[in-house]
């Protein structure tokens, strides 16, 4: 106990205190297990916040970057370099859509996808007054752009005055759209499952409305896909299980399976009629590892068809939290789609489960204020989940 005690305490005296961590110092991973300072091993159905998809010391992913740093670690936008060629059309042909620009994380993503809507706007009437519809219980970041269209007032509050134009709608209730739309709006964005909200799947019915409505009125779609793409619900993209293209998708936490990068991928339309050199831009974002670790991620998906495992996982998964549901009456529904799942948790705190069962050995995290979430490595098995849910059953 010396050892992560010592770390815990330095660690609050040097680090600003922006989160209440658990007091546990995690030091490697392997497979789907990570081991702590006192080698205490622990069961991971919370992958770093849905990052770590393909498990911890996936000995290909881990050449393929160290090959690249004793290659070329950064370049700087100023140049071409291979890796951004190749993760970009690997993420090109994935998404279906047509030009991408690589960021250092999701928030940045999401400022990009405003800046390109806006611009887009701009363009057709050079008005500067332009609306975004967002969704209540939304979560987009934390940045000022960012923060603005993240549907919590607990986060936003101390931070105003936001960016301009922001409106909010319920989650899949069109009519609360269609109340909120104007002459000025230029874009509605949302998640296709909302995450942090508390894991709620979009409705087809729904997203279906979303683009019917955004084609009427030329008004850009914006999935956000930063938690629930990447596979993790069975196909790459969330969306691509609705039939409903975005004009433009963020992407970001499991793209580089660790290594810090995201991106924002528009469709042709918007690609063309938006951002122009000057515009934007970043010094890091795209560089050569973080697209050498983008590139592998899709090799590796393909190779190891991590969708199809998925896909097969899903409905053992569904199962067994379907039985927890049955069978505590604390937890009330099951929600979700695909490895993105949540328990709802009613009459006792979430945290303290989430606490005891990282004492058993289970890492799980929360997802607003009642909700259980499972976002584990996509390369989980059927062992897995059973031993998850006995930890889980001594956690109650
Ligand atoms: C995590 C998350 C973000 C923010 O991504 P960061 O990489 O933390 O900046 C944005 N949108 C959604 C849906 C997320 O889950």
């Amino acid at each position: 106990m010396m050892c992560s005690k010592e770390y815990i305490e330095r660690g609050e005296n040097a680090v600003l205190h922006t989160y209440n961590r658990f007091p546990v110092v995690l030091e490697r991973g392997e497979g789907v297990r990570l081991y702590d300072l006192e080698g205490k091993e622990y069961l991971d159905f919370g992958a770093g916040i849905a990052v770590f998809s393909l498990g911890y010391g996936n000995q290909e992913y881990n050449q393929a970057l160290k090959d690249q740093i004793d290659k070329l670690l950064h370049t700087s936008n100023l140049y071409y370099h291979v890796p951004m060629a190749e993760a970009a059309e690997k993420l090109l042909k994935a998404s279906g859509l047509s030009r991408v620009f690589f960021t250092n994380s999701g928030t940045e993503a999401v400022e990009g996808a405003i800046k390109a809507a806006r611009k887009y706007a701009w363009l057709k009437d050079g008005n500067t007054d332009h609306e975004i519809i967002a969704m209540k219980h939304s979560f987009h970041g934390r940045s000022m752009g960012a923060l603005s269209v993240t549907g919590n007032s607990h986060y936003q509050e101390p931070f105003k005055p936001l960016i301009g134009g922001i409106k909010f709608a319920d989650f899949n209730n069109l009519d609360s759209v269609k109340q909120q739309i104007t002459e000025k709006t230029c874009a509605i964005i949302l998640e296709t499952v909302q995450g942090e909200g508390g894991i709620y799947p979009a409705e087809p019915a729904f997203l279906k409305g979303l683009r019917k409505l955004c084609d009427e009125k030329d008004i850009l779609l914006i999935l956000d896909e930063i938690q629930c793409g990447m596979g993790r619900t069975g196909s790459m993209f969330a969306f691509q299980d609705y039939d409903v293209m975005p004009d433009i998708m963020t992407s970001a936490k499991a793209l580089g399976c660790g290594v810090p990068v995201g991106a924002f991928v528009l469709n042709e339309k918007t690609a063309k009629n938006s951002l122009v050199p000057g515009d934007h831009g970043t010094t890091y974002g795209g560089n050569p590892f973080a697209c050498a670790a983008v590139s592998k991620v899709f090799d590796l998906f393909e190779e190891q068809q991590i969708l199809e495992h998925v896909k097969k996982i899903t409905p053992y998964f569904e199962e067994k939290l379907d039985l927890l549901v049955d069978k505590y009456e604390f937890l009330t529904a099951r929600r979700g789609k695909g490895l993105m799942q949540g328990l709802v948790v009613t009459g006792r705190p979430v945290g303290e489960i989430v606490t005891k069962a990282l004492e058993n050995g289970l890492i799980v995290i929360s997802a607003g204020s009642d909700v259980l979430r499972f976002v584990p490595p996509l390369v989980i098995t059927e062992n897995d989940i059973d031993e998850m849910v006995e930890k889980l059953e001594k956690s109650f």
